[in-house]
Order: structure tokens, then sequence, then C-alpha cells
């Protein structure tokens, strides 16, 4: 069984209207104040866009055009993407985009400060799972084994705007590339001189500066252990918030077990480090994405090993014994809504 992602909702219906009205005014009327939205299904998943005053819908616009124009050079399964030209390169370098340079870069980054958590190349066990075509089974430990002999993203090599992979590696940017296409959104709407936005790219939410009225968006995320409702709301403004879980996105096994899309490199199988939500609040929407995906893998201490080197970024954890856990940094900001009990991390 599968369950389309979605993994957080806004919180206030006010925040972000998911119908596809083009355009609607607030009840104060200043021009200013007109919220104008935009509704895109792109990267296999819903997206949301909603900005404020003049020149919002303009804005809008160019964010969609870019949204596709990523959708094409990132994607690993349309012919003549850079990643598919990549995967088919048989060892050849391939000339890519800056996008492509600087997600592989840092996909590069992140793998090395979590200890290979993150790895662009396990695109090929991820095949074999069946995550790539949802036609889902569990394959034996041999032929993961066997794949994972080419899983190691120190192969990639950059040479200016030229990548090159060895013959049998293969990578994918999905744990990435939302994340990089969300700020690339917000910069847009924001050089076209509006001070006001909201996004949600599949569940990924990134704000430029505050509501209209100057107060935070309010943010929901959702429950691990019941995907339907939220678990809590946390206030932001100018910043991502960006959920992996493990019910975004999985399959139930004959054996009755549920296997998810997020791998742990050391083994191959879905990770299960005893973490089955991690949400990543920051700046960089890029770096927020990628940190959720490899604080998955990671776990509970070595994720919090990861926040005293990185206080700039904010967490919140939901464990398997169904415990809620937020940093230091958002606690003023975090309302738990959930049945499950949420305390403080103590980083020290
Ligand atoms: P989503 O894209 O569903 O919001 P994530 O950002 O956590 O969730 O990305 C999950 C995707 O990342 C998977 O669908 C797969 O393409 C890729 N992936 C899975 N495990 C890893 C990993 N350990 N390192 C790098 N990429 C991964
Ligand atoms: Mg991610």
């Amino acid at each position: 069984m599968t369950i389309k992602k979605i993994n957080v909702i806004l919180f206030a219906a006010a925040i972000i209207s998911l119908c596809s009205c083009n355009a609607q005014k607030n009840t104060n009327d200043k021009s200013s104040d007109e919220a104008f939205t935009r509704d895109v299904f792109a990267m296999d998943t819903y997206m949301n866009l909603k900005a404020y005053g003049s020149n919002a819908e303009s804005a809008l616009k160019k964010a969609e055009n870019r949204i596709s124009e990523l959708e094409k050079t990132l994607s690993v399964t349309s012919e003549g993407s850079d990643i598919w030209k990549l995967n088919h390169s048989g060892g050849e370098y391939v000339s890519v985009s800056d996008d492509t340079i600087e997600l592989i870069k840092k996909a590069e980054e992140v793998g090395k400060e979590t200890d290979g958590a993150l790895d662009i190349t396990l695109y090929p066990l991820l095949k074999e799972w069946g995550f790539t075509t949802g036609d889902y089974k569990i394959p034996d430990t041999r032929m993961l084994n066997e794949l994972l002999n080419n899983v190691d993203y120190s192969k990639i090599k950059i040479e200016g705007e030229n990548v090159t992979l060895p013959p049998d590696v293969e990578i994918d940017l999905g744990a990435l590339a939302k994340g990089y296409t969300g700020d690339e959104v917000i910069s847009i709407i924001s050089s076209c001189g509006v001070d006001s936005a909201i996004v949600s790219l599949g569940g990924n939410v990134q704000a430029l500066g505050s509501k209209p009225d100057g107060s935070d968006w309010k943010v929901a995320v959702r429950d691990p252990f019941a995907p339907e409702t939220d678990m809590c709301v946390v206030e932001i403004s100018g910043k991502a918030v960006i959920t992996s879980g493990n019910y975004e996105r999985f399959f139930t096994g004959d054996d009755g077990k549920n296997y998810w899309h997020i791998l742990d490199p050391n083994d191959g199988y879905p990770a299960d480090n005893g973490l089955v939500s991690v949400t990543v609040i920051g700046k960089n929407g890029l770096e927020c994405d990628a940190l959720s995906t490899a604080l998955f893998v990671c776990g509970y201490d070595k994720t919090i090993d990861y926040l005293k080197k990185h206080p700039e970024n904010d967490v919140i954890l939901v464990t398997d014994d169904k415990k809620v856990y937020y940093s230091d940094g958002i606690a003023d900001k975090f309302t738990n809504i959930s049945d499950m009990p949420a305390e403080v991390i103590a980083v020290d």
C-alpha cells in the first residue's frame, strides 16, 4: 500500500488555500495584501504557491516556469535530463547545468558531514526495491550487497561543469531537489518585489518573510503514526520546514512488514535507526531537505551530534517509541497538538 505524500500541511486555512483559484482579495482590500495562488503538479508531487502584493501574479508565473525548467534538468527518469544523461553516460563525462553541479556538491557536503548517511548513488538500490516505479519487491540480501559495491558518492568526479560517473554508478537527487527548487522559487518571487509568500512543494513548506500582517506563518507537521492528522505547529518567518518520514512512501511486504523509501547506505535496507520522522527548520531549503533525509538515516544520537555542530538548523524528531523531541531554537515557536509527549532536546 502506498500513501501519496503530503507530509506537512499548513495549519490554518487562512495561511494557504489549496483551491485552484487564481486570485483572492483579502477583506481589507489593500492592494498590497492581495493574495495570488497557483497550484502546480511537478516533480511527481502537488505544489501550491501563494504570494501577496501587486507583483504576486507575475512572480508566481515566473516561479512556475522555473519549476518546469528544474524538473526537466533534475528528473531521474526524463530522457535528456542532466541526471538521465549522467546515468547513461557509460563512464564518459557529461556537461551539466550549474543547478546540477550545486545539488551534487551539496549532497557530497551533507554526505561527508553525516558519515555517508546521505548518498545519492543509492539509485540502483531504489530501483531494485521498486521505489522508482511502484513495482515493489523485497530484494534478496545478496543482490543488495552486490549493488552496494557501487554505492559511494566519492566516485562522482566534478571538473568545472563536467561530471563523470563510473559506468555502474547511477545517481538520483530526490532527497534534495525539492528543497533547492523551493529556494529558487522563493528567490524569484522575492526578486519580483514581493516580500510575503509561502509555498508548499509536496509538503516541503518554505516562506518568504512573514504574513502580510507581520506575524509568523503557522506550519503544521504530520503525525507519522496517523499521517492524516497533524502533530504539532511551528511558527516561522523566512524559513523552510522540511520533513522526511517513513509514512511518506512505503509498501507492505508479504511478510507483513512496512518498507519505506529512505534507504540506509550501510545495508541497503530502509533506514530503521529509531526515528520515524525528521523535520528540519532553517533558512536554506536545499540544506534542510538534504538533512531531513540524512538525519532520518542517522537516528537520534547522531542527529544530536550534528546539532551540536550546526545550531543554525532546528529539528523536530519523532522516535519509534512515540516521543517528540524539538530543538531549543524553536522552543517558543513550537506547539504540540498530539497525544505524544514532547520535550526539548538536551544538546549537551
Ligand atoms: P521526499 O522526497 O519523499 O520528500 P526525502 O527528501 O526524504 O523525501 O527524499 C527521499 C528520496 O531520497 C527517496 O525517494 C530517494 O529518491 C532518495 N533517497 C533515499 N534514501 C537516500 C539516502 N540515504 N541518500 C540519498 N538519497 C536517498
Ligand atoms: Mg530530503
